[in-house]
């Protein structure tokens, strides 16, 4: 490609509602643009050709995996998300509306329902089964508060896949196989990650996996092993049960339940007196959708005892209908892994990716049935695997920038190298420039040649803020045989000579 025919719109100005890197140098670099503000981004082509190149990986190791692509109907008929019970419960976030005859759609921000009823139109049989299924299209969620870019838009591109299994054995053998798959999909495109345990809230169990790219600006905190690989999601996280006797200091923290219909209680929830509660182990706890401030007056009718302060607390000092015990509080920094005894810290992390084992929770309310080989009818048993393809070309920029611009890993860089000519006007520079350009393209190398007739400084900038791994610059010393070969990240740089420059980057690409 010649960067003087290019649409590459590179800027200065830092957009106003930006504050993390991927969100400025994105579209600083040219790569997206903001559609009216509103969470909804134009891809521009180099952007577009970065996002293909990362579904690409993703598409690549999942089908080297067995699965299968398909692409379901961007807009869902509204019956299928009341058959799974998903209509009356999902918030605002979910955009519906309705067609010319008044029939109601929405606009999944996931295909569960799409996928199942696909599946029940044509899988039978037993011997039909396993089945991955995938699909790497856009997705819409109504964000009440879109922000930080790609990270956190309401239009996203989203790897979805749903596997369907006539056992539960069988769908955990899937489900340690997309684990696999995710690693070398993460690994490839260059990302520092951790797969940590997450809560799966009313489903339960140890059921949920996320893939957390590590990087300072992330949303989420995670508790990593400083020795060995254990990782959770803040809301999963578990250590070392700490042992309690009768003198402990316990505190009780009241908070309101809110359950389907509107329905409410009033809930104790018993802790440590130095202990912090955990929300959404608290919520899990007892079963409910959000816990909320209450009325501290009120009494409890249910007390939720911390499990480990087991004898330490006398249940009957409380005066609820139910007493029940469950881990309900927060992992602390050094509090000590239940895995090897070592110490727990505290990181930041932006979720990639997500795997979940979802048992048969939309394949009974909407009748998914195979017969088994004895004739029996019986539900099939579901995974579901989630990757967040727009939102990794922001987790990339996040764990790969500097104070310049972008740094693309090997195999999600726009081009693997680009020639910059310091100064069109010298004819030297152009014809080996062009020379070079010709053999890598030859070579089956994609390069960028920056051929434009501006500033060399101005050229340097955009080399920087784009962000391809290698450049070669052509500039003065070609008169003494020399040119430039720069390494993007900390744009290091050797002088190599000019004659042997296309047997370096034969070496060297
Ligand atoms: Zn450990």
């Amino acid at each position: 490609m010649r960067y003087s025919r290019l649409l590459l719109p590179t800027t200065k100005e830092t957009p106003n509602d930006a504050s993390l890197a991927s969100h400025i140098y994105l579209i600083r670099a040219g790569l997206i643009q903001s559609v009216g503000g509103s969470g909804l981004y134009n891809f521009l082509p180099l952007g577009k050709k970065i996002l293909d190149k990362v579904r690409a990986v993703v598409k690549e190791e999942l089908d080297k995996a067995g699965c299968q692509e398909v692409s379901l109907s961007f807009v869902t008929p509204s019956a299928l998300w009341d058959e799974s019970g998903r209509l009356e419960k999902y918030g605002k976030e979910l955009l519906r509306f309705k067609d010319r005859k008044d029939n109601d759609f929405i606009l999944g921000p996931t295909h569960e329902e799409m996928m199942v009823n696909l599946v029940r139109q044509t899988v039978k049989s037993y011997k039909q089964l396993p089945l991955n299924l995938y699909q790497i299209n856009l997705k819409f969620r109504d964000e009440i508060r879109p922000r930080f870019g790609l990270m956190r838009g309401r239009e996203f591109l989203m790897k979805d896949g749903y596997s369907f299994h006539s056992s539960t054995e069988d769908m955990l053998r899937e489900f340690a196989l997309m684990e696999e798959t995710y690693k070398k999909i993460f690994t490839r495109l260059g990302l520092e990650f951790r797969v940590v345990e997450a809560d799966s809230g009313a489903i339960g169990g140890s059921g949920s996996k996320e893939f957390m790219v590590l990087a300072d600006s992330g949303e989420d905190t995670i508790v990593v092993c400083n020795d060995c690989e254990y990782g959770a999601n803040i809301e999963a996280a578990t250590c070392q049960p700490k042992v309690y006797d009768t003198h402990t200091a316990c505190k009780t923290v009241i908070k309101k339940a809110l359950y389907d219909e509107g329905k409410s209680l009033c809930v104790g929830f018993v802790l440590p007196q130095d202990a912090e509660l955990q929300e959404t182990k608290a919520c899990n706890s007892v079963d409910a959708n959000d816990l909320i401030e209450c009325d501290t007056q009120q009494s409890p009718s249910i007390v939720v005892i911390e499990e480990t302060l087991g004898a330490a607390v006398d249940p009957n000092a409380f005066d609820a209908e139910e007493i029940n015990y469950a881990d309900i509080v927060a992992v602390q920094e050094g509090d000590t892994c239940a895995m090897c005894g070592g110490a727990l810290r505290y990181t930041k992390g932006i979720e990639a990716g997500h795997i979940f084992q979802l048992g048969t929770r939309y394949s009974e309310p909407m009748g998914t049935h195979f017969l088994d080989e004895n004739g029996k009818t019986q539900p099939m048993v579901m995974g579901t695997y989630g990757i967040g393809v727009s939102r990794l070309l922001a987790a990339i920029i996040e764990q790969n920038h500097d104070d310049k611009g972008c740094i693309w890993t090997k195999e999600s860089a726009p081009f693997a190298l680009q020639i910059i000519i310091s100064n069109i006007k010298d004819d030297a520079q152009v014809a080996l420039g062009e020379k070079l350009y010709e053999a890598m393209l030859s070579l089956g190398v994609d390069v960028l040649l920056d051929d434009r007739k501006d500033r060399f400084g101005a050229k340097m900038s955009d080399y920087e803020l784009l962000g391809v791994p290698h450049a070669v610059v052509i500039g003065k010393n070609l008169s003494e045989g020399k040119v430039e070969f720069v390494t993007r990240k900390g744009m290091s740089s050797i002088e190599v000579d000019a004659d042997g420059i296309l047997d370096f980057l034969r070496d060297t690409l």
